[in-house]
């Protein structure tokens, strides 16, 4: 598979030698009839008119391009900034979760089942099931419900239910294993929808192709084909559906993870939540724990597009502190009147640390996708912990 096959469906759900589908017997069928039911929507009109529908006047798309005019002229390059924390729920998560509450629906799933880290990707499940008439059972470590009590708040108010996670590090990695296991015990009624660009397959593919329509609006807006094409990396789905867009092109491709949360930049190859990957692990081969002050990174695994285009030098990786991270916040609030995710400010704190070096040169144009809004992190950007 080359990078020019982008758009067709990994054969076996591989990308070179990651992706697949490792996962108990017993959701194969299932995951079977996620892929053939997506295959059929995908190449169908009507499911796509319906989409766009919901992602033009239900979640605000198109977001806007910003040229980011003022820290442009502070950092000697073009900067501009793909707005995803405009779009309605304050994510990009809310493109991935109207496809997959579509798909649902058309599959006759009366139920959504999902795992949440920051809760973004809770509250975006909880609202497409508010909007599609579906019920959402959405699982949350229970470090995470301190870290993020707004979010639980807001899935509540939207007729979720939270179930808390206590098993392991408490955060992402354990969520996702316990929503796998209900799924397994309600496939029939239920769909897992998965957050980012991992698992088995489909999802990697189905989502970074529910995320695409990120990378298709930046490709049409930007003023010039980008020198360099930035995203955050937790899972990967928000850097895929950039990526998707600029793969074809010269620009390169850089996603940013947190230091502690590094899988591309640290981690080895491995197999978690179904698929092979880059994995954070121990000396055993165990999945490690991921440590980062933006909850919606606190994941050792990332989505195996990336371990793909990463291992053919197609994309490169890049890693950031928590210190960064917030200082990347302010600045960018103070410069352009724009207060992003924590996530979404580990590629901007990427940027103003390259800006003017060999990595990054002066007079670059780059585009960057700004994941989410700050709303949710303010308390622990006040508080200073996470
Ligand atoms: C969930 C989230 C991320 C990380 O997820 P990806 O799949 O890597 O995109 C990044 N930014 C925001 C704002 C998020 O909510």
């Amino acid at each position: 598979m080359s990078p020019m096959t982008f758009m067709a469906e990994p054969v076996g759900g591989r990308f070179g030698d990651f992706g697949g589908r490792y996962v108990p017997e017993s959701l194969v069928p299932a995951c079977a009839a996620v892929a053939a039911a997506f295959r059929d929507a995908w190449a169908d009109k009507t499911f796509r008119d319906e989409l766009d529908g919901l992602l033009s006047v239900y979640a605000g798309r198109p977001t806007p391009l910003t040229p980011a005019s003022n820290l442009s002229a502070q950092l000697g390059i073009s900067l501009w900034l793909k707005r995803e924390d405009l779009a309605h729920t304050g994510s990009h998560k809310i493109n991935n979760v109207l496809g997959q509450g579509l798909l649902a629906r058309r599959m006759g799933r009366t139920r959504l089942i999902a795992e949440t880290g920051a809760g973004q990707h809770g509250v975006a499940t909880a609202t497409a099931a508010a909007l599609l008439g579906l019920s959402a059972t959405v699982y949350m470590g229970t470090r995470d419900i301190e870290r993020q009590r707004l979010n639980v708040h807001r899935m509540e108010m939207l007729g979720a239910t939270v179930v808390p996670v206590t098993s392991g590090s408490r955060t992402l990695k354990d969520a996702t294993n316990e929503a796998m296991r209900a799924w397994v015990a309600d496939t029939e009624r239920a769909h897992f929808l998965l957050g980012s660009v991992g698992g088995p397959h489909p999802y990697p593919w189905m989502v970074r192709e529910f995320q695409r329509v990120i990378g298709s609006e930046a490709r049409r807006q930007a003023p010039v084909v980008p020198d360099v094409v930035v995203a955050c990396v937790g899972g990967g789905s928000n850097a895929a559906g950039t990526f998707a867009g600029f793969v074809d092109t010269s620009s390169r491709l850089i996603g940013v993870e947190a230091a502690g949360g590094a899988a591309m930049s640290n981690g080895a190859p491995g197999v978690v939540h179904g698929a092979r990957s880059m994995v954070l692990q121990d000396d055993e081969g165990q999945v490690a724990e991921a440590e980062s002050i933006a909850a919606g990174l606190d994941y050792p695994g990332v989505g195996p597009e990336h371990a793909y285009l990463g291992a053919i030098g197609r994309s490169e990786y890049r890693t950031v502190t928590d210190d960064e991270v917030v200082e990347a916040v302010r600045r960018l609030a103070r410069t352009e009147g724009i207060i992003c995710a924590l996530e979404s400010a580990h590629a901007v704190a990427w940027v103003l640390r390259a800006a003017g070096t060999a990595d990054l040169p002066a007079g670059s144009a780059v585009l960057l996708t700004l994941s989410g809004r700050g709303d949710k992190d303010m308390h622990t950007l006040i508080g200073g912990t996470a």
